[in-house]
C-alpha cells in the first residue's frame, strides 16, 4: 500500500439525507457529496491523482500522459493538477475541437497539450506513440490510463471507505450499500477493496455507464489483484449495467425529464455521463424491489456538471418549455 498522497482535495465530503426522496421512496437515502472535492479539480478523479501525483513526484517524472474521452473529467483535473505541480501534461482526447467548451476547455487553460484522436483509434497506442516522441526529445513521462483507475489510483477510494466509516459513526448509521457510477472501474475498486479489508457486510454496487458488468468486473478484479494478490474471492462485486441507455455521455429524454426531477426536487444536479445514470438505476433498482432488505442507502455524487453539453443543456431548455 502506498502512504504518500498529496492533500489536494477537500476532504471530508459532506453526507446528508435527502429527506423527500427518502419520504416518497420509504428508504433512508443519503448523498456523499464527492463533487464538493474542489472546483477545477472537483469530482472523484481528484482522490485518484492525490496518490498518483505524488507517486509522479516521488519518482521524478516531468510529463503527464493521459487520454480519455473530450469531454473527460479525469483529464481536466489531471491538467489543473500538473498546472499546480508544474508537470507538463499531455492529454489524449477522442474528438474534435469543436467541442470546445466544459471540461476540454478548462484543461486547455490549465495549459494542458490536446492532441485529438479519431474515435475509433486506439488511446493506449496513442499514448505509446507520444510517450516515445516526449522521450526522444529529453522527457521523463508517465502514462495514467484513462480515469486514473489503476491500482494507484485506486488508493484514493480504499481511503474514501475509511472516510465514510468514520461518518458512519459520527452519524450513528450503518449503510447497507454504497452506489456509484462505474466509468472505468478505479473508483470501484478502491471501495470494495476498503470494504473487504474491514470485514464489513455493506454491498458496494455499481452502475456501469459505458461498458458491461463483465468488463467492469474484469478491470476491477485486476486492480485489486495489483492492489493485493492475496485477494482470491470476488463474488461480491456487483455491477448493474442496466441503465447505460443509449451509451457514453448520451441522455434519452427519459433521463434528462429524470435528472430535472431532482434537480427541483433536492437541489442537486446530476451530470448528464455518470451520476444522471447511477442515481436513475438505483431508484429504479428501488422501485422494483431490488433494494427490499435495505433501509439505509449511500449514494455517491462524483461530479461531472461539466458534461452538460451545448446539445444536452439545450434539449433540457425544450422540455422545461414544454413543462411549463
Ligand atoms: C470518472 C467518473 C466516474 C467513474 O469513476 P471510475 O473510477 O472511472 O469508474 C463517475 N462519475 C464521474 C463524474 C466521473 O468523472
Amino acid at each position: 500500500m502506498l502512504q504518500r498522497k498529496l492533500n489536494i482535495a477537500n476532504l471530508k465530503t459532506p453526507i446528508y439525507k435527502l429527506e423527500s426522496l427518502s419520504q416518497s421512496l420509504g428508504k433512508d437515502i443519503y448523498i456523499k457529496r464527492d463533487d464538493y472535492t474542489g472546483t477545477e479539480i472537483s469530482g472523484n478523479k481528484v482522490r485518484k491523482l492525490e496518490y498518483t501525483i505524488q507517486y509522479v513526484l516521488d519518482h521524478g517524472y516531468d510529463t503527464i500522459i493521459t487520454t480519455g474521452a473530450i469531454t473527460s473529467n479525469h483529464a481536466r483535473a489531471t491538467a489543473a493538477v500538473c498546472a499546480q505541480y508544474n508537470i507538463e501534461c499531455h492529454l489524449i482526447l477522442r474528438g474534435t475541437m469543436a467541442e470546445y467548451e466544459g471540461n476540454l476547455f478548462l484543461a486547455t487553460m490549465s495549459g494542458a497539450h490536446v492532441h485529438l484522436i479519431e474515435p475509433i483509434a486506439s488511446r493506449e497506442e496513442a499514448m505509446d506513440t507520444l510517450y516515445i516522441e516526449l522521450e526522444e526529445g529529453g522527457k521523463t513521462p508517465f502514462k495514467i490510463p484513462a480515469g486514473g483507475s489503476d491500482w494507484i489510483g485506486a488508493h484514493g477510494y480504499i481511503d474514501a471507505y475509511e472516510e465514510i466509516l468514520e461518518q458512519e459513526i459520527a452519524m450513528e448509521i450503518q449503510f447497507d450499500s454504497i452506489n456509484f457510477a462505474v466509468g472505468s472501474g478505479g473508483t470501484y475498486a478502491g471501495l470494495w477493496f476498503g470494504k473487504t479489508s474491514n470485514n464489513l457486510a455493506t454491498q458496494i454496487i455499481g452502475y456501469a455507464v459505458n461498458k458491461n458488468a463483465e468488463t467492469f468486473k474484469n478491470k476491477v478484479i485486476e486492480i485489486i489483484k495489483d492492489l493485493d494478490n492475496d485477494t482470491t474471492s470476488f463474488e461480491t462485486i456487483l455491477i448493474n449495467d442496466e441503465y447505460i441507455g443509449l451509451g457514453y455521455s448520451q441522455a434519452t429524454d427519459e433521463e434528462l425529464q429524470f435528472y430535472i426531477d431532482i434537480a427541483q426536487q433536492e437541489g442537486i444536479i446530476l451530470d448528464p455521463t455518470y451520476t444522471g445514470k447511477a442515481f436513475r438505476g438505483l431508484v429504479e433498482e428501488i422501485k422494483q424491489g431490488h433494494y427490499d432488505d435495505q433501509q439505509s442507502i449511500l449514494f455517491i455524487h462524483t461530479g461531472g456538471l461539466q458534461g452538460y453539453t451545448q446539445e444536452i443543456r439545450t434539449r433540457i431548455q425544450q422540455l422545461l418549455l414544454e413543462n411549463a
